[in-house]
């Protein structure tokens, strides 16, 4: 049961088979107090549109296990910032169409992974990603939900591996007010930034504000990291026992500046919700120092 008393927003990335709605049951049993969910199949292009009992469940299992907030994570297929006319249509359409779907469940944020720009260049890529978004954003008006840039390890030609290269983008939307940025720790380690240490942590997080401010930034995914600093690698480990370890996560959930930010385990799963009993009851102890 998640514990309602306690404040502290973690919760992990939920599997929806066998529907939407499950992710909130999943994230129930293990006690998380927000949860993330993909909105469609994550592998492929095509979604059956939402029906209105799939709405329903949905809306009413959020307000039964009253978590939240609700993150939604895109697709893998997406590529907003890729130079191929049919590539980049198709990208912006299925990130529309998910970002509808997230409008209509009443899920709060929408993460996606900026894109690649396949050798044509950071800053032809930065244009791409910006203009893409602000169609996604001016096709669907109104919507509370917010698009949200994830910080990326920086691997091969992926745009969003420094804070500067996001600002970038934010910086040329016209529908800035409904965008953000999504901070995944190892990523951003990867990237090489280190937060192991707390003078390391208070840089890093020095920099996000002065370049991107710290308002743009809605959610947290809570990852250690298999490979080190700076290797552009992306690959997630528990909570402590990878090359970031258990320190760092207690800076950021003792970060007051925080503490209404989302916090995500995207950590390795198995069937019983155990390794997220785990990380998340690690999280809990180090919150409190
Ligand atoms: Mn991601
Ligand atoms: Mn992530
Ligand atoms: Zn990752």
């Amino acid at each position: 049961m998640p514990k309602k008393s306690d404040d502290l927003l973690i919760g992990s990335h939920m599997s929806i088979a066998g529907g939407l709605h499950n992710a909130y049951i999943r994230a129930e049993e293990v006690g998380c107090r927000c949860v993330q969910l993909f909105v469609k199949s994550s592998n492929q292009w095509r979604a059956k549109p939402l029906t209105d009992e799939d709405i329903e469940q949905f809306r009413a299992e959020q307000k039964r296990t009253e978590i939240g907030p609700a993150v939604a994570h895109s697709s893998y297929l997406i590529n907003i910032g890729s130079p191929d006319p049919a590539l980049y249509e198709k990208s912006r359409e299925a990130l529309m169409i998910e970002y509808k779907r997230c409008v209509q469940l009443g899920v709060d944020s929408l993460v996606f992974h900026p894109g690649a720009h396949i050798g044509t260049g950071v800053q032809a890529g930065v244009e791409r990603i910006a203009s893409a978004m602000d169609w996604v954003l001016g096709k669907i008006p109104g919507g509370k939900t917010s698009l949200l840039l994830e910080t990326t390890a920086g691997m091969g030609s992926h745009i969003g591996s420094t804070f500067e290269e996001l600002k970038d983008i934010l910086d040329r939307l016209d529908h800035r007010d409904r965008a953000g940025v999504c901070f995944d720790t190892c990523h951003v380690y990867a990237a090489g930034y280190d937060i192991r240490t707390e003078a390391g942590y208070r840089d890093t997080m020095r920099r996000f504000d002065s370049i991107l401010g710290r308002s743009s930034l809605k959610a947290l995914h809570f990852n250690d990291s298999k490979y080190d600093l700076g290797t552009h690698k992306d690959r997630h480990e528990h909570i402590g026992k990878g090359f970031i370890g258990e320190d760092a996560f207690g800076f950021f959930l003792r970060d007051p500046k925080l503490a209404g930010v989302p916090k995500i385990l995207e950590t390795p799963k198995d069937d019983a919700g155990k390794y997220d009993k785990m990380n998340l009851a690690l999280l809990r102890k180090l919150a409190v120092g």
